[in-house]
This record gives C-alpha cells, structure tokens and sequence, in this order.
C-alpha cells in the first residue's frame, strides 16, 4: 500500500542528495547567534541587542569547509507565538523526515542566564541531532559571580559537547569549529525523551495518545510523548505529524486530543502549561545544580540604570536629551569631513573642465555625473555619523527601552506595541523595519505596521533635510545650546512618527479590533556594543550609499543631463544657458507638471527632482545639481549647489526658494513614498500588488496635502 507522505519521503531524499551537510543555529533572541554565525562563516550580518534583528534564515559556508551554516531567527521555544518563532519550530520539524536533518545543532545559550535559555536547549536536544551547546557571554559571566560546571552540565544535557564561549572576544570559536569538524557523518536519528520531570498522574489522560505513537515510532520519527504534550496544548501542531499517518489514523489521533483535553478540563489542569511545567521542572531539579546564577551585581548595574532610563518621566527627557545630541552632531561633526568631500569634488570638476575639450562629453562629465554623484556623495559623512548613532543605540539596548518608553506613551494610541521596535529601525531604513515587523503575530496588526513603517524618516531623507536647511535655516542658537537647524532636522523625524502615531489613532477609532496580544518586550541587559558590528554596521551602509551613487544616481543623472540638454536650440537663437534649460525635454516636462505643483510653493526644477527621485530621494539633489550646472553654462567650474539654489530666481525676479519652500519640501519627503526598494518589499512581504499601491497612494496624497497645508498656510500667515 503506498503511503500517504511517500511523496514527501522522495522529495526529500533528493534534496539530501544535492545539499551540502549543514549545521543550524539555534538559540534565544539576543544570546549572540548571529555573532557566532559572522565568526564561523566569516560574513558580517547584522547583530542588534533586541529581539527580532534576524527574522529569516541566513545561510553560509563554514569558512573553507564544505559545511553550511544557517543562523535561525531567535526563539523562546518551540511552541512558537509569532512568524519568527515559528521559522524556528518548522526547521526543527522537518527534521524528522530523513535525509533533512543537520550534521549538528549549535545550541547558543546565553550563559548569563542559564536557567531561562536552558529550556529551549532541552526542546533541542531531544531531536538526537548532536548537539554542541555553546555558552556564550563568557566575557559577562567572568566579571559576575557566575560558577558553571562544564563537565556535569555537559553530562546531564547529554550534549555532545559544551563549549564557553563569547562572540566578543573569540573565545571558543576554534573549539566550536573542531568539533564541528569531528563529526563527519549525518547524524543518526534516536529521539530521547528523558528530559521531562513529570509525574504519571498528570501523563495519565495522555496515556492512550502515547502508547499509540508508541507503537507506530518504527514508521516514522514519532516522539510519543513531546508529541502527545503539544498536541494536547495546539492544534495546529497535528499538521506536523500527519504526512505520517493515514488518514483513518489521523482522525483517530484527533478523538484522542479530543478526549486528553477533557480529562485535563476536569483535573483543572492547563493542557498549554504541561509541557513547560514538565521542563522547568526538570531545569530546577537535574541541571539546576550544575551552575550557580548571582545576578545580583551586574543585574543591578542595568536594573539601576533602567530606573533612571525607562523613569516615567525621567525616560522621555534622557531620550530628548540622547536624540538632540545626535541630530545636533550631525550637523556639527560632519561639517569638516564635508567640506574636505566638496573640494575634492569641486576640485575633480576644474580639472575635467580645463583637460578636456569643450563639447557635448565634456558637459556630460562635468554637469550630468560629477555634479549630479558628487553633490549627493558629499553627505556621506551624515549617513556614517547618523548610522554610527542608531548602531550604537541598537547595540546597547538602549534602543528596546526606547521601544519601552515609546510604548507607554503610546499604548492607550493604538500602534500595537510590537509595532515600535521595526518602527524605530526604520529611521535607518524602511526595508529591515518592514522585515522586523514579522515579530508581530497578528496579520492586521503587522499590516498596519508595514504600511506606517516608510513614515520613517530613513537615512536617504537625511542627504535632502540637511541640503535644504544648510541653505534655508539660518544657524540661530537659542539658550547657547539649541542650535536651530537641528531643532528643524529633528523635526522632520518627528514629523514622520508622529504621524503614524496619529493614523494608527485613527484606525483604532474607526476599526476598532480587539487585541489581546499584550506588548512584552524583554529589557535585554545594556551591553557595550562590539565595535565589530558597529563598524560593520557603518561599513555597510556607506558601501550602499556609495553604490547607489555610483548606479542608480550616476544613471539617472546621465539620463537628467540628457533631457535637460536637448534639444539644443539653433546659436543663432541667442537664448542664455538658463533660458535652453527652460526649453529643453525636461524643462517642458517641469512646466507640464507646475501647475500642479504650485501650489505647493514648488516650480518646474523641484517637479523634475521629484518625478525623479521616485527611484531613489537622494535623486533630487543630483537632478537639482545637474540642471543647475547646465544653466550656469560651459565655461563655468561646478556651481557650489547652495548658492545656486539660494540665487534662483522666477523671471519675475522672485527667488524660487524661501524658508516656507523649503520647508514645504522637506515636509513633502517626509511622507512622500519615493523607494522602489521599499515597495519591492511590501509586494514581496504582503505577496500582493494591492499593499504597495496602497502604500504608493496614501503616502503620496499626504505628501501633496501636507506640503499644500504648510506652503499655503505659511503664505497666509504672511511668512513668504
Ligand atoms: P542573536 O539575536 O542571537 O542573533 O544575537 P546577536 O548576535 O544579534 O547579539 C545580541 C547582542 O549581544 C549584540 O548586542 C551583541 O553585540 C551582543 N553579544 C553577542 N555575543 C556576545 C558575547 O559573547 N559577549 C558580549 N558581551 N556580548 C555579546
Ligand atoms: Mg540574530
């Protein structure tokens, strides 16, 4: 007769053929598996002190081995209560189909806190896969009063071997690597349910459940009594066993679920707490003795620090005081590092200009690429100082008590608590938000969250805020600290997340829904950040915006330069440089769009800049930069971009830009939806057309009202 899975059987015997022997990491969120993971394949993921920084599963090579290593997001357990949580428990699940189980689990464990990351170790090592149980955080637990039997411990687990380790210094990587390297066959399979302390009395009511899958363990991977347990406590969990049984056994399986629950009913007994009581007792009674957990000190250095931190009403002001200090040193640190960046522009510019002949390439040189990229690669001091700043907050924790301190302000408002972590990543970009927003478990909830998340002000907005309030804002100081240029930049990101704020206000008032998942966000301990991922962090995001620069921006101002230079009017004509630009292809387009746009107190050159910028926003600079040079004619070297735009003016001898413009810019690149990489991830995370659209079209109506509201409201107030 042939079997139901035997489809599934075959399948994964051929996968088993082409895929290399793997090794999976698994471990609670924030134990340091993804550092590990960067030590053992040699790549430079990132790693954050809060939950849901890895929310796939990552792949690499063991460096120089023909091992794979897939780092897995962080989990509690594996009864999972969200999306990342249940990545976890289906990899583990299908290990029980032959041919897909690893040549061994690393089990990383934060040896601060053993007894509490110990119980998902347990749920592990009940699979029989050999198991290396890495206890991680041995820098922290030195300076504590932290004694860890390795031996006993290693003994009691049953694990294959125990490794003290920390990601921060080193320790361990190579005793972790060379005993990966010892095992070389997949592992044989014997699950081994000796690591429950439960007595027979509470079992009794499962009794049946469990001599049945007893007797059919032969024909597949059953573990009669882990399975019984969570079948009891779920039922989705079935779906699990049933590629095994036929479908006449599968029903009575379910009458036997069935009948367990009632008889616990009347016991008054949790069936979803039997498999954790079971485990911890187990945890307190056999593993309990082999470590001592003292706490004490360094829990007292975060938890002091938290009660100034997270104070109700010391922990907002610290958080005004922190950002402040950021947005101020963006401004006033990165002046120098720009300006160096500038004149080697500036410099680079006069040489094409005086080498090369005059002509068609020479302008394409001069006025389309090293105008448009240079003028945009100018603020890569802001983005490596702004990034430099959200790692550091990552990296310590601070950033989950901002979620914390967020979340009480926020709560009776409606975002769903969740919500705030992916909220606050987005200010360095919108696409790894959207993905930490999978650690929200119900569907209409994260949905909102995807959809609010590009409200953010990421780091491509900054190179646009800081162009227009360097030009625009004067550098007033008030009460000798408060500089206003960063008052106005800090604004802006206020501006974003206030306004998410006030729609998922609105959407809790008008579609109310009952939400019973209540925000636990654990306070990982402050950490000092490793300054490996800091610099990592930093490297990478310089890397891309360099790389954009040099792509999407170089393309689009090759294709700028193009439109804003043809057709070339007769000589004869006597136009002036600024008057060709006017009648060129894009300055036909410009016009067309005005009227639309006017209102908005923006003319042709910002509605070329922002049809453009729908690729990437630092566009609009490079396309304001381009179109500038152009006007400036052939015999100039590259125009200082802020004088220019501070210089233009209407025919009518008005100047095209003023403080409301150029506030009403900024306000409309606050909400405008300018990121195809953003709306690739929607599509992709929402697997539908309809919610980028959506996103598309909300983001970009409030965008036009928003910056209708403050040109048309300025001028009433008589400001310009
Ligand atoms: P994951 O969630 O398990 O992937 O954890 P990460 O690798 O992202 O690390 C979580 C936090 O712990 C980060 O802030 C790391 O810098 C920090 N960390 C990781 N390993 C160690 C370690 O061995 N010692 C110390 N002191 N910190 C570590
Ligand atoms: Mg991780």
């Amino acid at each position: 007769m042939k079997l139901p899975h035997s489809k599934t059987q075959k399948s994964a015997k051929k996968t088993a053929v082409s895929e290399p022997p793997w090794i999976s990491i698994i471990g609670n969120p924030n134990s340091g598996k993804t550092a590990i993971f960067n030590h053992l394949t040699g790549s430079n993921h990132k790693v954050g002190n809060y939950p849901g920084v890895t929310v796939e599963k990552r792949t690499g090579w063991l460096k120089g081995r023909k091992i794979m290593v897939h780092d897995l997001p962080g989990a509690y357990s594996l009864n999972p209560k969200s999306q990342d949580e249940k990545i976890v428990a289906d990899a583990v699940q299908s290990w029980r189909f032959p041919g897909q189980r690893p040549l061994a689990v690393l089990a990383v464990v934060d040896a601060t806190n053993l007894s509490r990351n110990l119980y998902l170790t347990l749920q592990v090592l009940e699979w029989g896969i050999p198991t290396i149980v890495v206890l991680n955080m041995m820098d922290e637990v030195r300076k504590r009063d932290i004694a860890i039997d390795l031996n006993l411990l290693r003994e009691r687990l049953g694990a294959y071997a125990v490794i003290p380790a920390s990601a921060k210094t080193g320790e361990g990587m190579k005793a972790i690597v060379e005993a990966l390297l010892s095992l070389t066959a997949p592992a044989e399979f014997y699950p081994d349910e000796s690591r429950f302390t439960i007595d027979e009395a509470r079992l009794a009511p499962l009794a049946e459940l469990i001599a049945f899958l007893e007797t059919h363990r032969r024909r597949a991977a059953f573990f009669p009594l882990m399975d019984s347990l969570r079948l009891a406590a779920e039922d989705r969990y079935a779906a699990y066993l049933q590629p095994f049984l036929e479908p006449e056994e599968v029903t009575l399986v379910s009458e036997k679920v069935q009948q367990a629950r009632r008889q616990y009913a009347e016991m008054g007994i949790s069936c979803k707490a039997l498999e954790s009581t079971a485990r911890y007792a187990y945890i307190d009674s056999v593993l309990a003795s082999t470590f001592s957990e003292d706490k004490i000190e360094k829990k007292s250095f975060s938890e002091r620090l938290d009660s100034v931190v997270s104070h109700p009403l010391g922990g907002p002001l610290i958080l005004l005081l922190i950002l402040g200090f950021i947005f101020n040193a963006i401004f006033s640190w990165a002046q120098y590092p720009m300006e160096w960046i500038e004149s080697g522009v500036g410099w680079i510019g006069a040489r094409a200009n005086a080498l090369m002949p005059e002509g068609v390439l020479k302008s394409l040189l001069v006025d389309g690429v090293i105008a448009g990229v240079g003028n945009v690669v100018v603020f890569l001091p802001q983005i490596v100082l702004l990034i430099f700043f959200i790692s550091l907050l990552e990296d310590s924790g601070y950033i989950a008590r901002m979620a914390f301190i967020l979340d009480r302000l926020m709560n009776k408002i409606g975002l769903h608590g969740k919500a705030v972590l992916p909220m606050l990543s987005g200010f360095a970009c919108a696409i790894p938000g959207i993905m930490a927003s999978r650690t929200i478990d119900n569907w209409r909830d994260r949905l909102i969250a995807i959809l609010l998340i590009p409200l953010m002000s990421c780091s491509a907005r900054l190179p646009v805020y800081v162009l227009l309030i360097s030009a625009f804002i004067p550098q007033t100081t008030f009460w000798g600290f408060l500089q206003l240029q960063g008052l106005v930049l800090a604004g802006m990101y206020f501006l974003g997340f206030f306004t998410a704020v006030v729609i998922s206000l609105l959407i809790k008032k008008f579609k109310p829904v009952k939400s019973t998942s209540q925000f636990i966000l654990e306070l990982p301990p402050y950490r000092a950040p490793m300054l490996r991922s800091v610099w990592w962090k930093v490297y990478d995001s310089a890397k891309l915006f360099l790389v954009n620069a040099g792509s999407i921006i170089l393309a689009i101002s090759i294709i700028l330069w193009f439109l804003a230079s043809y057709p070339q009017p007769e000589e004869s004509a006597g136009l002036t440089a600024k008057e060709k630009v006017e009648q060129s292809y894009a300055g036909r387009i410009g016009q067309f769009i005005e009227p639309v746009i006017e209102p908005l107190g923006f003319d042709w050159k910002m509605g070329v800049g922002l049809i453009a910028s729908f690729a990437a926003r630092e566009v609009l600079i490079s396309s304001f930069a381009t179109i500038y040079n152009l006007e400036a004619g052939d015999d100039e070297n590259i125009v200082p971009l802020i004088e220019a735009m501070r210089n233009d003016r209407y025919p009518d001898g008005r100047p095209v830009f003023s403080v409301l413009v150029a506030v009403s810019l900024m306000v409309y690149f606050v909400y405008a939806a300018q990121c195809m990489a953003t709306f690739a991830i929607v599509k992709r995370e929402t697997n539908s057309w309809r919610w980028p659209l959506v996103m598309m079209a909300y983001m970009t109506a409030l965008a036009y009202l928003a910056a209708l509201a403050v040109y048309q409201g300025g001028r009433l107030l008589g400001w310009g």
